[in-house]
């Protein structure tokens, strides 16, 4: 019996393997999301210093495995045994080992936010490629919630490929037909072009930028152009109660902007599970 066998006939197997999986890789994402705006910033200088002729200095190798991971605070590099997901943040009391002062909650809360969906994920869907591909996705959704939170935008370096592995999964129609997948990238993109050039006509204020039309069209191609009204509902509440809420409680000024990204990662997420349930209801209201 092969470990893939094993993994098929036992289902409770299946959800621990993908767990501990979505642990593993969400330590993973915890690097992605902080290397990869500075190795993007990075790629900038370097471009703007050879195009304005001046010789390129040989910056120190950085990218997602070079350097180790160490304390941002001491530099002590962090060993395997203090890298183990959740377990290690706990153990230590979320603080450095050797200067003691306090690691970000972030870390651990990425992790198993990553394991608990891929868990999920698994007993959702059972064993079988639309697992493997809802995990990747997860993924994704995850590192670029995050790096917008931090940063105010989402890199087309996994906003782009994020539509070509989605159009690439559906031709065998993991999640919906390659014609649905087709459709549902164009329209993604063109609806939040065309909202963004219209509030921007009327009001001269940019309210999103163009990463989130990329990673809506990337849900699309995911999820099929069906469930894109879903998506963008749901975002836009869940954007509107916290904004106001911000503005309310945080007295967040009202022209500092707030990343839509995560509104549309989470509203991608819960599509992902139940679009296809929830999109049949709200028709069947319409046409009883
Ligand atoms: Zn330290």
């Amino acid at each position: 019996m092969t470990l893939l066998d094993l993994l098929q006939s036992s289902p409770p197997l299946f959800i621990v393997i993908c767990t501990g999986l979505g642990l593993l890789v969400g330590s993973f994402l915890n690097v992605v999301i902080y290397r990869l705006p500075k190795m993007m910033e990075r790629g900038w200088q370097q471009q703007c210093a050879e195009l304005s002729g001046k010789p390129a200095a040989q910056p120190e190798p950085f990218n997602l495995v070079v350097p180790r991971s160490a304390c941002p605070h001491c530099n002590h590099p962090i060993s395997a045994l203090e890298n183990i997901p959740v377990i290690s943040y706990l153990w230590l009391r979320g603080k450095c080992k050797a200067c003691h002062v306090g690691i970000s909650p972030r870390y651990p809360i990425i992790e198993a936010i990553s394991g608990l969906l891929c868990g999920f994920a698994a007993y959702h869907f059972g064993f079988g490629l639309t697992a493997a591909a809802a995990m990747l996705l997860i993924w994704a959704l995850l590192a670029l919630a995050a790096i917008d939170l931090d940063t105010q935008f989402l890199p087309d370096d996994i906003t782009l490929p994020l539509v070509w592995v989605g159009l690439i999964f559906n031709l065998n129609g993991a999640f919906t037909s390659l014609h649905d997948a087709l459709l549902g990238a164009i329209f993604g993109y063109l609806v939040l072009w065309t909202v963004y050039w219209l509030f921007k006509l009327l009001t001269g204020k940019e309210g999103m930028g163009y990463g989130d039309f990329k990673l809506l069209a990337a849900l699309g191609a995911w999820l099929g152009w069906q469930l894109l009204p879903l998506i963008i509902i749901l975002s836009s509440l869940v954007g509107a109660v916290v904004g106001i809420t911000l503005i309310v409680a945080v007295k967040h000024g009202r022209d500092i902007p707030i990343p839509f990204g995560p509104y549309l990662a989470g509203g991608g997420l819960i599509a992902l599970f139940w679009g296809q349930t929830l999109t049949q209801s709200y028709l069947q209201l319409l046409a009883p």
